[in-house]
């Protein structure tokens, strides 16, 4: 499966970034579909809405409740063994990811270590990738 998510901004100030994430999902052996517009997660709240025409007992549907519940509880990714490969690129400032242990984690070096320095980050960070070391 690959999961594209777009992070809505603010009308006004583009720089803003709200807690709306638009997902877009490619389900494997499925040629004629593609990326498909699934629906919309709602951080804040952590709810999510199908995108038209997407049913919930589809499988995009249940990838999605699957998503939303992984956004609340990142342990649920390594209950089911599912890992996140990012496409090369920085989370964080969209630069293009050089280094490879920072492919699978996703934040280049300047990037990851900006980003340890809150505390929440780093503990989050920590559970999902308990061995990660440069
Ligand atoms: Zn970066």
């Amino acid at each position: 499966m690959t999961v594209k998510v777009k992070q809505a901004r603010d009308k006004q100030d583009r720089k803003i970034k709200l807690p709306i994430f638009f997902v877009y999902i490619s389900l494997l052996g499925d040629k004629e579909q593609g990326m498909v517009f699934a629906g919309t997660i709602f951080q804040n709240n952590g709810t999510y809405r199908l995108g038209r025409g997407i049913d919930q007992s589809s499988r995009i549907g249940k990838a999605m409740s699957f998503l939303t519940a992984a956004v609340k509880d990142t342990t649920i990714l390594r209950k089911y063994n599912v890992t996140f490969q990012h496409e090369g690129r920085c989370c964080s400032c969209g630069m293009a990811l050089t280094h490879p242990a920072s492919i699978p984690v996703g934040f280049g070096p300047d990037c990851l270590k900006r980003k340890m320095q809150d505390p929440a980050f780093a503990t989050m960070f920590k559970s999902t990738f308990p061995d990660f070391k440069y």
